[in-house]
């Protein structure tokens, strides 16, 4: 798709006029299609008065807002590169953020504006902090709603010009800036929409955050190209979530899956009527199969749909389409199109394995990104030269293309030559009634083997469970070289933003 950004997304909302684009989840403050078209182009103009340059970047610092996309997409028509920053992000963390990206202008909202401030200050200085809302001493997006200056003309390259510079989660490493072009985010978009249809009448829950790919993907950008309504929830609070499904009638539900556990297993579940769901997605993280189908019972749905991808895929290459007849449980989709993939061997990456055998998955499309920013050593570690990504993620293929994802590469412990993914441990923990929530790591004993040690949440009814029945409910269920070997209970598992267990918290614990 060969079209920036705000108009692959937008081009069609002044003709959606005054159908509802956005809904604050909590005070019902909603933006129409009009307004977001006009205001996005208004702060766009008044951006590029203040000098916001094409190459400038512009920090996106904000929990999600019905503002929110007004200010993404106007950073992106007066032409900059936008770096999606954690509302939660420490100064130092945004310092880091701020001098990694170059960033010279931060949008912020007042309750965070403290934060910036002294990110801005620890990383040299910015050139302005502008705020959402109403700040003294800061120019407010509000205010630029006013501007009559000119809405700029940018000549904008959609193969080269970075739209987003979203940060990877630092899962497993520290957090890479990600060079996303107008044309990788476009396209993806162009790929996803047949698997995920929704126009006028679908209302989207956002609850994920819009600073990670998955959330500016899959609730931001994809229904507002489509029609959609958003229904946006600053944070995940389970009774405010379930509240706002049942007052707002959401329709449609993108997650992670430790919402999936909550819908299947949580006993607030069931004071409220969410009648109003069809269907439920769920991605960023292992979902098991019995966990998934748990929840569509208990949800009268169909299966939970996934899909499946990274940030350095703008996000995704595959997809559970929505209403695909019988889906096989626990695959994360078939491939896109326009997208090619391949299992590689863990042991010969030069050989590809054959159906159902697992490997790594590596995949090339449009949707693969420009590179991380500044970082060409690790841009060639994961694009080769064909231009394959190796993902890092463990897989398999049946013989109809839908893909199982099965840990990634560097989480799988090594039991004495054999191989145990923690989120098959994870799943089949989650499955004991006493469990409310499960997270295993590999850990070196004395004797240099790597085991598997599970760290627990008991369900609040489940007080007398312990570490022997725990053991031995696993050990009954798995080959032995898969037995969890030590039981840690604790009060919760360590994740981050995006739902992904923080494995390396809890090795540093180890
Ligand atoms: P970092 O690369 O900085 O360590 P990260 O990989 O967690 O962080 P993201 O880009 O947010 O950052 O996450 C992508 C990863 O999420 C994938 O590589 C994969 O491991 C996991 N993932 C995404 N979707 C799924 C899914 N449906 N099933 C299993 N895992 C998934
Ligand atoms: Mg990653």
């Amino acid at each position: 798709v060969e079209e920036p950004i705000h108009e692959a997304v937008l081009g069609g909302a002044a003709a959606r006029g005054d159908a509802p684009a956005l809904v604050d989840g909590v005070d019902g403050t909603t933006l129409t299609y009009a307004q977001l078209d006009t205001f996005h182009r208004r702060i766009a103009a008044a951006l590029a008065d203040l000098g916001v340059r094409k190459g400038d970047v512009v920090a996106l610092h904000s929990p999600n807002t019905v503002a929110f996309p007004a200010a993404f997409f106007a950073a992106t028509r007066a032409g900059a590169s936008v770096t999606t920053v954690h509302p939660l992000a420490t100064a130092e963390e945004f310092a880091k953020q701020l001098r990694d990206s170059s960033a010279e202008w931060i949008i912020t909202v007042s309750p965070l504006l403290e934060t910036a401030r002294t990110a801005a200050e620890l990383a040299g200085g910015v050139r302005e902090i502008f705020v959402c809302d109403q700040a003294p001493g800061h120019r407010s997006l509000l205010d630029m709603l006013g501007s009559t200056a000119p809405e700029p003309q940018v000549d904008i390259d959609p193969a080269e010009d970075v739209a987003a510079l979203p940060y990877s989660s630092g899962t497993t490493g520290v957090p890479k800036g990600v060079m996303l072009t107008h044309r990788s985010i476009a396209t993806n978009l162009a790929q996803l929409a047949p698997t995920m249809p929704m126009g006028p009448g679908d209302r989207i829950l956002a609850v994920l955050p819009f600073f990670h790919i998955y959330g500016l993907t899959a609730l931001m950008n994809a229904p507002l190209r489509q029609g959609a309504t958003v229904v946006v929830l600053p944070r995940f609070d389970l009774d405010t979530f379930l509240a706002a499904i049942e007052k707002h009638r959401i329709t449609g539900l993108y997650v992670a899956p430790p919402i999936v556990l909550a819908l299947a297993k949580h006993p607030a579940v069931e004071g409220y009527d969410l009648s109003s769901l069809q269907y439920v997605i769920s991605a960023a993280a292992p979902l098991d199969a019995e966990l998934a189908a748990a929840c569509s019972r208990r949800l009268g749905l169909p299966p939970v749909g996934q899909a499946y991808g990274m940030t350095e895929l703008s996000p995704g290459t595959h997809v559970v389409p929505l209403g695909a007849p019988n889906p096989p449980p626990g695959s994360v989709g078939k491939l896109i199109a326009c997208t090619e993939m391949r299992i590689v061997s863990l042991d010969d990456p030069g050989k590809d394995v054959g159906v159902g055998e697992s490997g790594e998955i590596v995949v090339r499309g449009p949707q693969v990104m420009k590179g991380y920013l500044g970082r060409p050593e690790a841009t060639a570690e994961m694009i080769d030269g064909d231009g394959w990504l190796h993902t890092g993620d463990v897989g398999h293929v049946d013989a109809d293309g839908w893909l199982y994802v099965v840990d990634r590469v560097k989480e799988l412990i090594k039991y004495k030559g054999y191989q145990v993914a923690p989120a098959e441990l994870e799943a089949l923990l989650l499955t004991h009634p006493g469990i409310a929530d499960a997270a295993v790591i590999g850990v070196y004993d004395a004797d240099h083997n790597e085991r598997p040690h599970a760290y627990v949440v008991r369900q609040p009814s489940a007080g007398g469970l312990g570490e022997e029945e725990i053991m031995e409910y696993v050990a009954g269920r798995v080959a032995p070289y898969k037995k969890v070997r030590k039981v840690v209970f604790v009060e919760g598992v360590p994740r981050a933003a995006s739902g992904k267990i923080l494995r390396r918290e809890l090795r540093e614990r180890a």
